[in-house]
């Protein structure tokens, strides 16, 4: 990254800090500065102390040891006071850049948020990759950086003192010019070496960004209590010890091919360094020897100049670093100013008490992304107001998908999907999601408490809670709970109740009813349930969607008897559409489906 990009990014980056934390830049240009210039407090009066001393001036040397302690003891409580309060800002813009990515995951399109390279974009912008740390490492860089500069500065005030004085003897001319001309060979060779080993650094962490999320994933799932089970009982501990040991086997291959390059150009400016540091000694010696300085200026002036030489090589990979990780503030900020819809429309959902929300299905086709063969064939299907409609079909037929397509969690590859004969995509998106309540077959409950996960908030309507629960035959388990409908899901977040699939079930669907949404969608909502259950379920729904649209998605055909209308897929193709009674004189599928079942149903 050129010097000009990396300014203007430090500078937006310092800007999106500062609106939470205003107090940033303060701390870290006061505490930098201070951060480089105490040790040069040292260097000074150390010199001065050892010349008082070599003269026996006892006292003026106690002086000067005053004077050191109490402005390094002052100076230094004030920069690590700095150092602290930017720690502190560094932690909380961790958590304000994960909030801001969150936030964007949220109200991006779905379809944009599977994709792999969007998860990809996502870990990079809130962790960086592995060993770059992040917006914290950011901010704890910039603060070394000003401390570099503010070091490089005082050494060079003492190294112009030196040449200064030392020129006032003509024949040490030559001298200095030599080191002077030694200096700018080892920068310009340092400045080659650190250039490759950033160029070298990037590319090795470019190469195992991937591996490193893999490697965690399996980390974080082999800790994850919930997979605990199946990790035992399959004995999958040695699958996943050997996932982990060839991700990591890759990720080491790349490390070493770094690490034996690095070693190389590391050892080369260790080896100038020195030759340097020999002719720093010289220099000062042979000054001292002109009578040009005293035997303390040579501690002041070995220090400083040799300072210089190892501030200016941390200065240069410490600027590498930060130019580096800007790459990942260039994701965040792609990230969260990237399009959140590919269409997000304006209009109103209009709010009906009469429930008069008509869906249609006009020629629609889709394929997932990134896939070739379409999921949905020119699909035509009508929603009429207040109808029941059931979905069957066998497994991957595509009967999830229609209602991702619905719920506008994907966009249709061809066709259109009106709503009141208005293509959906022109309502507004938060509105639009508003009017349904959906239970999918991979629903989620969170670690929370019960309560606030079936009001989807923390503000929670209790007599409402308990009243759904109620409905789906929760109400007295829930009661018995330590903290009852407050009792926390799992154990996940510390103590809270372990429940059953059936019961999931039960609570996912308990908060569908809460939210009390005109279309209500079950995507086999009670395939954990036993039959009884299941049948007390669906007199339940059957009450419920009186007078709401609601689609239901089942295997068992038995519970879609009491549908409007059924319509049948295979293959992403609507094969079969009427009433229970029409499709069962049918010879089709839906026949052979309820066949197949019949006997159980005896
Ligand atoms: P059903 O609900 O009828 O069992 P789905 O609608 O879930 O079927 O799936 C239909 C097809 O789409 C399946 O072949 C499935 O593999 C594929 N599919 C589902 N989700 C995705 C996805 N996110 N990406 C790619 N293909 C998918």
């Amino acid at each position: 990254m050129k010097l000009k990009d990396t300014w203007i990014y430090t500078k937006k980056f310092y800007q999106m800090v500062q609106k939470d934390h205003p107090r940033i830049l303060i701390y870290v240009i006061i505490g930098g500065i201070l951060k480089g210039f105490i040790p040069y407090i040292s260097l000074y009066y150390s010199s001065r102390i050892l010349d008082f001393l070599l003269r026996s001036d006892i006292e003026a040397a106690k002086t000067q040891i005053m004077i050191l302690l109490l402005a390094t003891f002052l100076l230094s409580c004030i920069e690590k006071a700095c150092y602290q309060g930017m720690v502190v800002i560094a932690d909380a813009s961790d958590y304000t850049v994960w909030k801001q990515t969150a936030h964007k995951a949220y109200i991006m399109e779905y379809e944009e948020f599977e994709k792999t390279e969007t998860m990809d974009k996502i870990r990079r912008a809130k962790n960086g990759s592995n060993g770059s740390g992040g917006i914290a490492s950011q901010i704890d860089s910039s603060y070394t950086l000003v401390g570099n500069f503010s070091s490089i500065v005082c050494s060079l005030i003492f190294t112009i003192q030196l040449l200064i004085q030392s020129s006032y003897s003509s024949n040490f001319l030559f001298y200095t010019l030599l080191l002077f001309i030694a200096f700018i060979l080892f920068m310009a060779i340092e400045n080659i070496m650190q250039n490759r080993l950033a160029k070298i650094e990037v590319t090795m962490q470019h190469d195992n960004e991937h591996m490193n999320s893999l490697s965690n994933y399996i980390i974080s799932s082999a800790l994850n209590v919930q997979n605990g089970k199946d990790i035992r009982l399959y004995r999958m501990k040695e699958l996943i010890n050997h996932w982990y040991f060839v991700f990591n086997k890759k990720i080491n291959r790349v490390f070493k091919k770094y690490a034996n390059t690095a070693g190389k150009y590391y050892g080369i400016i260790a080896f100038f360094m020195q030759l340097f540091t020999a002719f720093v000694y010289i220099y000062v010696g042979l000054s001292v020897l002109e009578g040009n300085i005293s035997i303390g200026d040579v501690l002041l002036y070995t220090g400083s100049i040799t300072r210089m030489s190892t501030t200016f090589n941390e200065a240069i990979s410490g600027y590498n670093q930060l130019a580096y990780r800007f790459e990942y503030l260039g994701n965040f900020e792609e990230f969260i100013n990237s399009k959140n819809m590919h269409y997000d429309g304006t209009l109103p959902i209009e709010k009906r008490d009469d429930y008069q929300y008509e869906f249609e299905f006009k020629n629609v086709s889709f394929k997932y992304p990134d896939t070739e063969d379409y999921v949905l064939k020119n699909i035509n299907l009508k929603l009429k107001v207040n109808q029941r409609l059931a979905i069957v079909g066998q497994n991957g037929a595509g009967k999830t998908t229609l209602i991702k397509l619905l719920c506008r969690l994907y966009e249709p590859s061809a066709g259109e999907i009106l709503l009141n004969g208005i293509n959906i995509e022109k309502y507004d998106y938060k509105e639009y999601t508003d009017i349904f309540s959906v239970v999918f077959q991979d629903f989620k409950l969170f670690p929370l408490p019960l309560d606030e996960n079936i009001a989807g908030s923390s503000d929670v309507d209790e007599n409402k809670c308990l009243e759904v629960l109620e409905r789906v035959s929760m109400k007295e388990k829930v009661l018995s709970w330590p903290n009852r409908q407050h009792t926390r899901l799992y154990k996940d977040l510390g103590d809270g109740v372990n429940i059953s699939g059936g019961e999931a079930q039960k609570i996912a669907i308990a908060r569908a009813l809460y939210k009390d949404a005109p279309f209500v969608i079950m995507d086999e909502p009670t395939a954990a349930l036993d039959p009884l259950a299941e049948a007390e379920i669906y007199e339940n729904l059957n009450q419920l969607v009186d007078n709401k649209t609601a689609i239901f998605i089942s295997h068992r055909m038995s519970s879609c008897k009491f549908c409007d209308e059924i319509i049948v897929f295979e293959n992403g193709e609507i094969i079969q559409k009427g009433t229970h009674e029409s499709l069962l004189e049918e010879d089709g599928l839906y026949q052979q489906l309820w066949n197949a079942q019949a006997q159980y149903y005896v």
